[in-house]
């Protein structure tokens, strides 16, 4: 039952059936899940914290046998967002309900409104502060097809998977410019890039870094629990699109192509220990006020069921790739700048990402409406700071390795996922953060603090 938040109420019919539905229609949830019945009384003193430590520990397997002794019915059901997600606009809350209320087209004196709030917020809640980090991209072989991924298997692009001293050239790069914040991104394709080849990047790199998040193909929670012991403490998943018809079209060929696997991936990440879990959608494959409702929904969800864990979003707008791919659905600059205030007004104390897909004067212009951590200088391809791994780079077409047109001793680098619009370098960005009054914050402190 991996990745599974359980459910509790006190059981009215129309609840567990409702529930029980989406469980039954889904494969995958058939398959990797079971609904749990069990009498507990949830009025008993004391309950609560063990009830609470299965909604959120997502590692029970069975029920205790005390709860199977008591009296009073109630039932419980292994659920996920999966589940929830199914039924989801019958049932929006209050909060989701007001959000919906922020993205609605606003007048000027309306969106200033909303911007001068989520300003507040943001300082109230984050100060000040802008944390900045830097991608480290360990690999752009995938196995998958996703339409608007310049690293899609089968386009013809220049691939590697960079090996542990090439990782730790580009990391000392990174340290050198004064990260202590890392991300490390890689295609999925486990035979290049395993759990153990991770767990290895993870454990060489958390003693220079305070924080070392990766963003990578989904695992199966026994996978993630190596990575968060060698280190990891953040995972990031993009949904990419909620709109499951749209998901089906745009991911082609590929274990990708689940969608319930993927959008239960931060529940997985969270039962093995990931305390930073980032969640987000790739704005121009669907209507972006549709996206932003269930990506909403997500973090409410996420917020309730993992509390331990600090959550964050992301909506990086689409970029050109190798592939070609365009925008199917426009947003403009104004659109993204309300859709951070709505999400900051609604939830203060997430996270919000910015990256440098966005350009300079747009970054600069979003940073104090609710942007808390922003990457800066990056590259998106392996070796792509310090030009590492040019011995091993091959073309592929169609997923296979092609004779190269180029000799080994040239100077090449691996293919980018997409182009980067902010080029500035992480102390251009530090300066101008300083110059409208927010401090670059290299470290996050947030592990320290919480061991006090
Ligand atoms: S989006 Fe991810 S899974 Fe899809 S092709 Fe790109 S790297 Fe591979």
């Amino acid at each position: 039952m991996p990745g599974v938040l359980l459910f509790a109420c006190n059981g009215p019919k129309p609840s567990l059936e409702r529930y029980s539905l989406p469980l039954q229609s889904s494969p995958r949830l058939r398959r990797s899940q079971e609904v749990l019945s069990a009498v507990v009384p949830l009025n008993r003193p004391g309950i609560s914290p063990l009830l609470r430590e299965i909604f959120c520990s997502g590692r029970v397997r069975t029920l205790p046998p005390r709860l199977h002794r008591s009296r009073q019915r109630t039932t419980l059901l292994a659920m996920s967002f999966v589940s929830i997600g199914n039924g989801i606009s019958d049932s929006k809350s209050l909060r989701l309900q007001r959000f919906e209320q922020l993205l609605a087209p606003a007048s000027e004196s309306e969106f200033e409104s909303i911007a001068r709030t989520a300003r507040a917020l943001t300082i109230q809640n984050f100060g000040r502060t802008m944390r900045l980090f830097a991608p480290l991209y360990l690999s752009n072989e995938c196995i998958n097809n996703c339409r608007y991924c310049g690293f899609s298997r089968d386009n013809p692009i220049l691939r590697v998977t960079l090996d542990l001293d090439e990782v730790k050239a580009e990391a000392a790069h990174l340290a050198a410019q004064g990260f202590r914040q890392i991300l490390l991104v890689a295609g999925e394709h486990p035979k290049f890039v395993s759990s153990s080849y991770l767990a290895d990047c993870v454990r060489m790199l958390a003693e220079q870094f305070a924080s070392v998040s990766i963003e990578v193909g989904p695992m199966e929670t026994q996978e993630y629990r190596p990575l968060v012991s060698a280190g990891a403490d953040g995972l990031v998943v993009y949904q990419e699109t909620y709109d499951r018809a749209i998901y089906g079209a745009m991911h082609t060929a590929g274990p990708k192509r689940d969608f319930e696997w993927r959008l239960n991936c931060p529940e997985r990440g969270y039962a093995a220990g990931f305390r930073k879990i980032g969640i987000g959608a790739l704005i121009g494959l669907a209507p972006w006020r549709e996206e932003a409702s269930l990506l909403a929904a997500h973090v409410e969800y996420l917020l309730k069921h993992c509390w331990m864990a600090q959550i964050s979003v992301s909506f990086p707008r689409l970029r050109p790739a190798a592939g070609g791919f365009e925008a199917q659905y426009e947003m403009t600059d104004r659109e993204l700048a309300q859709l951070i205030c709505a999400f900051r007004v609604t939830f203060p104390q997430i996270g919000i990402v910015l990256s440098t897909r966005e350009s300079a004067p747009l970054r600069d212009a979003l940073a104090p409406l609710g942007i808390t951590t922003m990457s800066a200088g990056s590259h998106t391809e392996p070796g792509g700071y310090t030009h590492q791994g040019s011995a091993t780079i091959h073309q592929t077409v169609r997923g296979r390795i092609v004779a190269p047109e180029f000799s080994p001793a040239d100077d090449r680098i691996a293919t980018g996922q997409f182009e980067i619009s902010d080029d500035r370098s992480p102390a251009e960005v530090a300066a101008a953060l300083d110059r409208f009054g927010f401090d670059a914050v290299w470290k996050d402190f947030d592990q320290a603090l919480a061991a006090i």
